[in-house]
């Protein structure tokens, strides 16, 4: 029988400063996992040490693992979004109602008219809640292309609220928005491209309509953090100061000087410093006056995204964060808008802002599932009979036991040595494999045991500190960073990860999260740490065959249309939760969208299902003509390979099945 591998115990000792085990309070956790930072009042740990999420950042919580119950029983499986349907509403009226109130605090005569981004969530559920939200506040939306604008007219419907429709434009487009103008909406298409302008007359022309014109321009006020290339001199969109005026000079020859009625900027999402959006507003309120000076009616500044979120709770101005709240940006969008007008002696727009970002991310928690670990720290069967006398073996047995009473950095020096020294016979072959187990195995146990200072040491060597690192263990874990965390990804975007569970234990267990897919890059190994800004590992709690589920916070932005296809994964299974007070829980759960099925991506990529159940027939159907295969068994595998085709992508866990067989 082969022997099977085992793991040591999971090591004790506390990945914080605190060593006793049984000091290990919830505020631990909370201050570990930064729930209260980055949560804004919508997240936090219960006595049991469990994730709840306030939608509405007031007393109703909902615990998560009430959800995943609750979806297990209907049937889902991790991993999955949770959306929180209250928390967009509760986002909507707080960035309404921070305009609202920087409005009068300023006494400023002009009013709010934000619209939403489809871009950023175009799920229809997402887009109608905030729609509906957004209702009393006359809050419209924003489309960057022919297929969001044809959602946007469909669903729009308050004739006092706008529809602003950025991007690259053909004349479907421009045609589309003129048809939205005829049903008596305000459409305003923004020019980015000085070429738009002659197709928007033509078109206008031949549809009979008045168009509403905006201009997009470039500022030389360059955004900051990872989004930044939006703006400035070498941004892809927007008009130059020349380009405006040739545009403005054409309009009025055209006749259609009344149809110029806003001025567009965006300097990039996540702008994380204040400064920065204070500065691209009075540029941009700059040209707003000189276009009414110029004759043109104008009437609305639209400051467009850029909004924060908060992702590590440090409340600066590094790139995961923001130096600012949402009111202390409206306040500041509205009052600069204000100080330039005045001193230009213009009448204040009417604002308008894009934030996309702001308004979706935190209302979704991306939830995975555990399924195996990675650990370097494996025991290899007995290897004494064959490694016993090598030398290199002995000698790092010498170091585990510290026979030369040695400081810790000068045993992590021998043991690496050691170490090289063993590959090196490894590849000479003078060591066989069964001694290089043992010499890795032993490396391994030495830097573990280098991770406790000795009771005299009074200082930290600055070397060791990599040991944590090193150490780290891989926790497998059922999703695709492809799929669900493309900017995690492509540009290193952080974003608060934390169990969902056992918070009220102390995490003894550095690790990483390694996605499902056959790519290296499918990991998270890099987390959100206040005084590092990040960390290459995350503690956790020991694995004991139970599932263990963690939590990927702050996630309804972008994350979800982006993602790809790689490996075939697809979509994860969606839960939409809404507060309800009359729930013995305090929620239900009003609809589940099931994530994609095999068959649904192979459709997408051109592979008919029925077709390919023949091909595996034939196949099958040979094999069992010449006896290879019995025909029952034949029949069992067509069955298994049909079955599969209509089953899901991501993995069945398999630490769930093992405890269930157990009889865990
Ligand atoms: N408006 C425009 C033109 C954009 O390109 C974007 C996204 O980058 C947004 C609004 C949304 O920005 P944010 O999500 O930062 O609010």
């Amino acid at each position: 029988m082969v022997p099977v591998p085992t793991f040591p115990p999971h090591p004790t000792h506390a990945v914080t400063n605190k060593t006793a085990a049984d000091s290990w309070t919830i505020a631990d956790a909370n201050a570990l996992y930064n729930f209260e930072k980055w949560g804004g009042g919508h997240f936090n740990v219960d006595e049991k040490g469990a994730v709840c999420v306030n939608p509405r950042a007031d007393h109703r919580s909902i615990r998560l693992l009430d959800v995943i119950k609750e979806a297990a029983e209907m049937g889902l499986k991790p991993p999955f979004s949770i959306r929180f349907q209250d928390l967009i509403r509760h986002r909507v009226e707080r960035l309404n109602d921070a305009f609202a109130a920087a409005i009068k605090s300023e006494a400023y005569e002009g009013e709010y008219r934000g619209v939403f981004p489809i871009k950023v969530n175009q799920l229809r559920e997402v887009v109608e809640e905030i729609i509906d939200a957004g209702e009393p506040y006359h809050y419209g939306i924003e489309a960057g292309s022919k297929p969001e604008l044809m959602i946007a007219l469909a669903l729009h419907r308050d004739a006092s609220s706008l529809v602003i429709c950025n991007g690259y434009k053909d004349d479907e487009y421009i045609r589309l928005a003129l048809l939205g103008r005829k049903l008596g909406k305000q459409v305003i298409i923004v020019i980015e491209q000085h070429s738009e302008v002659e197709a928007i007359i033509r078109i206008a022309r031949e549809e009979k309509v008045e168009p509403l014109l905006g201009i997009r321009v470039k500022l030389v006020t360059a955004g900051e953090g990872k989004w930044a290339e939006s703006s400035g001199e070498e941004a892809k969109f927007g008009l130059t100061a020349p380009e405006i005026m040739s545009v403005a000079e054409h309009l009025k020859k055209e006749g259609l000087k009344n149809a110029l009625r806003l001025v567009h900027f965006h300097i990039g999402s996540q702008v994380p410093n204040i400064l920065t959006i204070k500065k691209a507003v009075v540029e941009a309120a700059r040209f707003y006056c000189g276009l009414v000076k110029l004759g043109f009616p104008m009437g609305f500044l639209d400051v467009g995204g850029g909004l924060g979120v908060d992702y590590d709770g440090s409340c600066t101005a590094y790139e995961s964060s923001m130096n600012y709240t949402v009111e202390q940006y409206a306040r500041d969008v509205v009052a600069n808008i204000l100080e330039v007008c005045r001193s230009a002696d213009v009448a204040v727009p009417n604002v308008v802002s894009e934030s996309g970002r702001a308004i979706v991310a935190p209302h979704s928690v991306l939830v995975v599932e555990v399924f195996d670990r990675i650990s370097k720290t494996m025991i290899p069967p007995d290897t004494r009979k064959s490694a016993k006398d090598v030398p290199v073996i002995k000698e790092l047995k010498d170091i585990l036991a510290n026979k030369r009473k040695l400081n810790r950095q000068e045993r992590f020096h021998d043991a690496g040595q050691k170490k090289e020294e063993a590959y090196s016979l490894f590849t000479l072959g003078y060591l066989d494999l069964a001694g290089r187990a043992q010499a890795e195995a032993l490396y391994w146990r030495i830097c573990q045991d280098l991770r406790t200072p000795e009771p005299d040491e009074d200082f930290e060597p600055e070397e060791l500190g990599i040991l944590d690192k090193l150490l780290a263990e891989q926790y497998v874990c059922n999703f695709s960073v492809f799929q669900s965390l493309i900017d995690h990804w492509a540009c290193d975007q952080l974003f608060p990860v934390a169990p969902l569970h056992h918070l009220d234990k102390r995490p003894t267990v550095n690790a990483t999260l390694v996605d499902i897919t056959c790519d290296s890059e499918g990991k998270i190994s890099n987390f959100i740490d206040l005084e590092e800004d990040s960390r290459p590992y995350l503690p956790l709690h020991p694995l004991d065959g139970k599932p263990y589920y963690i939590g990927v916070f702050l996630v309804g932005a972008y994350q979800d249309i982006m993602g790809d296809l790689h490996n075939l994964f697809g979509r994860v299974n969606e839960l939409h939760v809404f507060l309800e007070d009359d729930e013995e829980d305090g929620f239900f759960i009003e609809e589940t969208i099931n994530g994609s099925n095999v068959c649904d991506l192979l459709s997408y990529i051109q592979f008919d299902e029925r077709e390919l159940c023949r091909q595996m027939k034939r196949q099958i159907d040979d094999a069992t003509k010449s006896d290879r295969v019995k025909p029952r068994e034949g029949v069992r595998l067509q069955n298994f390979y049909e079955d599969l085709l209509k089953g899901k992508t991501y993995l069945k866990p398999r630490l769930a099945a093992e405890a269930k067989k157990k009889g865990k």
